[in-house]
């Protein structure tokens, strides 16, 4: 069956002639349609996409990209009114080295708005639900591009990750999420939200997968001044490896279960948790708890706020209804901006837009965005220092399962906060960063995070990789709808 395979899978089946690109094509499309009205994974999908057989690791492969990325002569929205007619006169360097492989475009995913927040409900696009559980959402802001692989539209998608927006739908998703390291794709063409955190990143079904799409995505790009010169090396071939050292760490102030003893499903993900660690012990793995000052974890948040607001309300002023999008009404310049603005932007937005001008006021810059800079500097460090012991860290990548729609963010108090927010810290040092699926509890998917020394991309897929055979959990997705394909 076409849902539950993997590109590795698919891809064996092109070379033996068992399928062709087009009906792997046909496929996708009949399930994205299919799907569409109660899942919402896509604000366009493309029904007449040129369809390539070509001889790379992922050629004739469907996937689905966030509709953040530029494409050419495609609507691209970000989920914001501010971009409902946007047609991109460009190619986001992503697009153009997929399509250069021979992947097949399937559709634009659905984003919370500009890619901020993390629920999959704030785009001006619709709601994603979740596959497993259509009460519950997906997670955010890559909602769509993680619906489409739970669902089994596409083997993988492509979105993006500023403080967790792939790791974290990958979680409430049963998907594999991966983040390489800052720089090791090029963000050209994808709408920038906070630079010096937003990283592309992807869904798979498999680690193995993770690792062909990134080989295909890397390398350094003359138009993103951020890339990394390319190392070279082929995860795709690498990661079935043994990792060079398998010492990891997990930190006691996030994951000690006496601190949620009063909730039964973070208990039960972390009981989960602490099963699959002592399993990883048995197969060779050190792990081991370190302590972190808690105030420096407490401050992952506000940080995270602190820096991604203000370089987002740079980033998106060039969002002025002038150049692109809805133009506004008014008689003066200011008053078409405004008006532009004010229609194209939801409260979410301007929430973030306010604090992100605040936090750069001259008069508050010293004590809020350089702080907040500093404070990253700090975390960054301990964890950079914890690498000079360990291969990489490892935490459960949520404090529970997919929230449900009706659920308060209440819910979300001081103590799960932390549970909830340290992804960030592999955006703050660039680290390369992974979740995948460990287990069920109520009926939905949880997931796990392994983070590892920058640059080490390829050691991260090998951890992974050993990870994922001890959870039985690989290549998950949901099987809901009554659909043959
Ligand atoms: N949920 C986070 C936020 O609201 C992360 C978003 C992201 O990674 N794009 O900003």
């Amino acid at each position: 069956m076409y849902r539950e395979k993997t590109i590795k899978e698919l891809k064996e089946d092109l070379k033996e002639g068992k399928i062709t690109a087009d009906d792997l094509y046909g496929k996708s499309l009949r399930l994205a349609h299919y799907f569409q009205d109660d899942y919402n994974s896509f604000v366009t999908i493309l029904d007449d996409t040129k369809v390539k057989e070509r001889e790379t690791l992922i050629g004739g492969i469907p996937y689905a990209l966030k509709d953040n990325f530029s494409t050419t002569g495609i609507l691209t929205t970000g989920s914001s009114n501010i971009l409902k007619d946007y047609v991109p006169v460009y190619d986001a360097t992503v697009y153009k080295k997929l399509k250069r492989a021979g992947a097949t475009l399937v559709g634009k995913t659905v984003l919370d708005e500009l890619a901020m927040g993390g629920t999959g409900t704030t785009g001006a696009t619709g709601i994603v639900k979740n596959p497993w559980d259509k009460e519950r959402m997906i997670g955010g802001s890559s909602a769509g591009s993680a619906a489409a692989v739970a669902l089994g539209i596409v083997p993988f998608s492509i979105g993006s990750d500023t403080g967790d927006s792939v790791r974290k739908p990958a979680a409430f998703g049963g998907l594999v999420g991966f983040k390489p390291t800052y720089g090791r794709i090029s963000r050209y063409g994808m709408f920038a939200f906070a630079s010096s955190l937003d990283h592309v990143a992807m869904f798979t079904k498999t680690v193995e997968d993770a690792a062909i799409v990134t080989d295909i995505l890397k390398g350094q790009d003359p138009l993103d001044m951020t890339t990394l010169k390319d190392d070279g090396k082929k995860y795709s071939e690498l990661v079935t490896e043994e990792p060079k050292g398998k010492k990891l760490f997990y930190i006691k102030e996030i994951c000690d279960k006496e601190l949620y003893k009063d909730s039964k499903e973070v208990t039960e993900v972390l009981t989960k948790f602490h099963e699959l660690l002592d399993k990883c012990r048995q197969e060779g793995f050190t792990i081991e708890e370190v302590s972190i000052d808690k105030d420096l974890l407490n401050a992952i948040y506000p940080t995270y706020m602190c820096i991604s607001c203000a370089e987002a309300t740079s980033n998106n002023a060039n969002l002025t209804g002038i150049q692109f999008g809805p133009r506004g009404e008014g008689d003066s310049i200011e008053e078409i901006i405004f008006d532009a603005r004010t229609k194209g932007f939801s409260e979410l937005i301007k929430r973030r837009f306010v604090l992100g001008s605040f936090i750069l006021q001259k008069e508050n810059q010293d004590k809020l965005f350089l702080n907040a800079q500093r404070v990253r500097r700090l975390l960054v460090e301990k964890i950079t220092e914890l690498f000079k012991e360990y291969d990489g860290m490892i935490l459960p990548a949520s404090g529970g399962i997919a929230p449900k729609f009706t659920d308060s963010s209440e819910k979300l108090s001081d103590r799960y906060l932390l549970l909830e927010n340290h992804l960030a810290i592999g955006n703050f040092g660039g680290f390369p960063s992974i979740t995948i699926p460990y287990g069920m509890v109520e009926d939905m998917p949880i997931g796990l995070n392994i983070t590892g020394r920058i640059k080490e991309d390829d050691e991260v897929l090998k951890l992974a990789y050993q990870v994922e055979k001890l959870t039985g959990y690989k290549g998950i997705y949901s099987k809901v709808g009554d659909i043959d394909v």
